[in-house]
């Protein structure tokens, strides 16, 4: 059982909770040996680490348990904003 953060309306129990979620764009450093990486060289594994590239990827930024009615009325409105709710 858990209240609507939308319309406050207290949904049953057993029902599956519906999420609404917001991104934000999030910029990822660059890490240097970040990934171990086992390779075969001369017939032997060896392990050698990689590094991460980092760049640019989506964050949630706010998510929201509603109940199935307030899920629909936000997916008709085709307000499922992806973009720009905060900056890092
Ligand atoms: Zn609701």
């Amino acid at each position: 059982m858990y209240r609507c953060q939308r319309c406050g309306e207290c949904v049953a129990r057993g029902t599956p909770r519906q999420v609404i979620s917001s991104y934000r764009q999030a910029q990822h450093p660059v890490r240097k040996a970040a990934f171990k990486v086992t390779v075969i060289e001369r017939g032997k594994r060896v392990t050698r680490w990689k590094d991460d590239p980092g760049g640019v990827g989506k964050q949630v930024a706010v998510e929201v348990a509603v109940c199935a009615a307030c899920h629909r009325a936000h997916e008709e409105n085709g307000d499922s904003s992806s973009e720009g709710v905060e900056r890092l």
